[in-house]
């Protein structure tokens, strides 16, 4: 049957009509006059996330399951994926990790495709995503970093949690860091997991760093350290210390060092524990045990063998960092002493005018990680270095959303951050039900990035790539009896990732 081209265009219209109308869904259509049941394929959803961490796989898992027809692609700054799973984890918690199999699975799931080594707002920006897609998921982490704010934080010798644990990690950008662990004290401040983790590794027996996934360089820095006394310094006191009973619990049990509090510290704890909250309490009598308990004659034999010693300080912060007498580096730290106000987790730190010097060549400030803006084109709120966003959506930005550490700040476990991404996910799903969300523009979604990528000759690592670093990353590490050695350099990654065949680096 040959159609005249009015009536083929009348028969566009009313196809289109009749897709308006049931949204893609089974319905009636008229062709030439005859009614007749059709089934038009709905357009698929087509839908981008932005960063390749917890957040982004966790909100590609949602979709996915939720609903048949979506297409979700993740494209990650790095060739390498898992975010701060691969580079903020301790490396002695690798049943942390196992998450990487349930990533896995998302990745290589038939409707999805990550997209490595391609960085948005440089190479692609969030505008141009949002023409490619019909919905556009910001979850690209926290990546900068809170400062102090006083004199002396640039000297040598200080350095921010979040390079030293990039460092230890393998992260390509901290590469470099070399950090000086020539000097006796370290002083790290804060006193969250972040920062335990770190006084860990500074402390820990080099035979059980060995066999982990902690780097080659990272391993032969540690094993030349001087370091002997860590001292984590809090603003407020033991009852607000931010930390969770397992980190806690490893420092206590850490071989080859002891605790040494001071005891006037924990005056008046005992009598607070009672009106604590379970987990606080816990929290309290372990860390009243390691301070005051006299220990049986066994541990007391292994303090006495400990050849370096930790210790929590409460109500300091930090007033200037105090410079050798070259004034080359980090040589003490000067603390304003503090007394709390008001009680229980919301006490707050009032300073007393009082002042006290402390000699350490290590300083490393573990305060916390920060959002940063991604592109102009996207709202961003300065004060609480978010992006502004109800349930998960972007706010005054049709189309856009976020999951994750930019969506509720740097704070929250692994499992936080899933149940966050799962919210983020369902809003979206429900935008695409209500019809919030246009699906009737045709999207081509990775195929129209690809050619701008091109155009700006970057070539995106894909997950069968990061399959080849992976493999050469294990079988590195094999040889070194360790469950993976990193590559740390991105064109290492990248030679490796477009190696055909088995890997012979
Ligand atoms: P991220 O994990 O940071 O992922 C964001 C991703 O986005 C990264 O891969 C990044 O490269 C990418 N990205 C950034 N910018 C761009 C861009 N412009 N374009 C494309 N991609 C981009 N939780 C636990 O449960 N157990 C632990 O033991 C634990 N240890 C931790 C240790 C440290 C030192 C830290 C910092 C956190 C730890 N956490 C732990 C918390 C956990 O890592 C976070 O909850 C989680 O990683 C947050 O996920 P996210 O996806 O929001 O951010």
């Amino acid at each position: 049957m040959k159609l005249s081209s009015h009536k083929l265009a009348l028969c566009k219209m009313k196809m289109l009509k009749l897709l308006r109308t049931s949204a893609g869904q089974t319905g009636i259509i008229q062709f030439n006059g005859v009614r007749k049941l059709s089934s038009i394929p709905a357009p698929s959803p087509k839908v981008c996330i932005v960063g390749g961490g917890p957040a982004g796989f966790y909100t590609a898992q949602h979709l996915l399951k939720a609903r048949p027809d979506v297409q979700v692609d993740i494209y990650e700054r790095l060739p390498v994926p898992f975010g701060l799973v691969r580079f903020g984890v301790a490396p002695d918690h690798p049943e942390v990790k196992n998450v990487i199999n349930t990533f896995t699975q998302t990745a290589q799931h038939t409707r999805c495709s990550f997209h490595g080594n391609v960085s948005v707002g440089k190479d692609v920006s969030v505008e141009e995503l949002q023409r490619a897609y019909h919905a556009v998921v910001l979850s690209y982490g926290a990546d900068g970093n809170r400062r102090m704010g006083v004199p002396g934080e640039d000297l040598a010798g200080v350095y921010s949690a979040k390079d030293f644990v990039g460092w230890y990690n393998g992260l390509p950008r901290n590469k470099e860091l070399k950090p000086d662990l020539s000097c006796d004290t370290a002083v790290i401040l804060g006193q969250g997991n972040v920062a335990l983790d770190v006084a860990r590794i500074l402390l820990s027996p080099l035979e059980i760093l060995k066999k982990t996934d902690i780097t080659e360089l990272a391993l032969a820095t540690l094993a030349e350290s001087r370091v002997r006394r860590v001292l984590i310094m809090g603003r407020r006191g033991p009852l607000q210390v931010a930390c969770t009973i397992k980190e806690l619990r490893e420092m206590v049990n850490l071989p080859g060092t002891r605790p040494e509090m001071v005891h006037a510290d924990f005056n008046g704890i005992a009598e607070a524990l009672k009106a604590l909250p379970r987990p606080r309490k816990r929290l309290t009598e372990l860390l009243v045990k390691a301070a005051m308990e006299v220990p049986g004659e066994q541990e007391q034999e292994r303090r006495r063998l400990a050849s370096r010693s930790w210790a929590f300080r409460f109500l300091r912060s930090p007033l200037e960092v105090l410079p050798s007498a070259d004034l080359t580096r980090a040589a003490g730290l000067r603390l304003a002493v503090n007394r709390l106000e008001g009680s229980g987790d919301g006490a707050w730190a009032v300073t007393t005018g009082e002042v006290e010097d402390v000699a350490c060549g290590l300083v490393i400030s573990s305060i916390g990680y920060k959002s940063l803006p991604i592109d102009p084109s996207v709202p961003f709120d300065p004060s609480k270095a978010i992006i502004p966003n109800t349930m998960g959506r972007v706010q005054q930005a049709a189309g856009l959303y976020c999951s994750g550490w930019v969506k509720r700040g740097p704070t929250g476990v692994i499992a936080t951050t899933m149940n966050d991404s799962f919210d983020t996910a369902r809003t979206l799903l429900q935008d695409l039900e209500s019809g919030a969300l246009d699906l009737l523009t045709a999207k081509t979604g990775s195929q129209e990035v690809a050619a701008l990528l091109e155009e700006r000759g970057v070539k995106p690592v894909f997950f069968s790539d990061w399959e080849k670093i992976d493999s050469e990353e294990v079988r590195r590490g094999e040889a070194r009896g360790k469950p993976r050695d990193k590559l740390q350099d991105v064109e290492e990654m990248l030679l490796v990732a477009r190696t055909q065949g088995p890997t012979t680096l």
